[in-house]
């Protein structure tokens, strides 16, 4: 099982960075977590648009979610005409698209047409190819999910959050928790992301076995959040480099 890591910008891409998306991969299986802005150029310096038959999407804000415009055009040229990934969006997701999407198309098949659209249940565990997904919901400013992502590893993704129980249960003896850590100076009291701080107590709570940071605004010192989290882990932590791989 590998991970290997998007973009990890939060609310706009750095320079020639990307915002939020993860490509986890297990045997044949390529998994596209979130597609914010700038994910898709990446996504293809490194797979084959043809080869990633999942896509799921965290929540709706558009640094999880706007590069699934581009995609879908993506899907409708040559060499990947013809080929439909499943698109699994929170629920609510199908019409909230749509939404957005509504300037300048009419149509209610704008995704549809080339994505096999579905909203997941966050209540069961959904199936993508040789990898499960486990969700729950965390605290956020609109409802958004937090993952845990299962194949011979075991793997989990925050998705955007504040401090809340769901996320450390699901976080419990993760091989890798790979956390937001967003509020970058201490006056920052964004209640619906996390301090380094608290990232790193919470991933010590729940046991994790390996702790990487990532969606950071990019005008934020993030080494000073790897030395808070590092304090409150107790163990080294990492931080999510772009165009990354690691293996679990
Ligand atoms: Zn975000
Ligand atoms: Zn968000």
């Amino acid at each position: 099982m590998q991970l290997t890591v998007l973009g990890s910008s939060a609310a706009y891409p750095r320079a020639g960075g990307a915002c939020s998306g993860y490509l986890v991969e297990e045997d044949k299986t390529k998994l596209l977590v979130d597609c914010g802005t700038g994910v898709l150029s990446n996504l293809q310096k490194v797979a084959s648009l043809r080869d990633v038959k999942h896509v799921v999407i965290s929540h709706l804000h558009a640094d999880h979610c706007f590069d699934l415009i581009p995609y879908r055009y993506a899907l409708m040229r040559p060499p990947n005409k013809g080929f439909h990934p499943h698109l699994y969006l929170p629920p609510g997701g199908k019409e909230a698209l749509l939404k957005t999407v509504s300037a300048f198309s009419e149509g209610s098949t704008f995704f549809s047409e080339f994505f096999r659209v579905e909203e997941y249940n966050p209540r069961t565990k959904l199936k993508a190819g040789s990898l499960r997904i486990e969700f729950a919901l965390v605290r956020h400013y609109i409802d958004g999910y937090a993952m845990a992502i299962s194949g011979s590893k075991r793997m989990v993704y925050s998705a955007d959050t504040g401090l809340c129980d769901e996320l450390i249960e699901l976080a419990r003896g993760a091989d890798l928790f790979l956390c937001e850590s967003t509020r970058c100076s201490p006056e920052d009291s964004d209640w619906g992301h996390l301090t380094a701080g608290e990232v790193g107590t919470l991933s010590r709570k729940a046991y994790v076995k390996r702790l990487m940071l990532t969606h950071f605004w990019p005008d934020c010192d993030y080494t000073r959040n790897v030395r808070e989290a590092e304090a409150s882990f107790g163990k080294p932590v990492e931080v999510a480099g772009e165009l990354c791989t690691y293996v679990l």
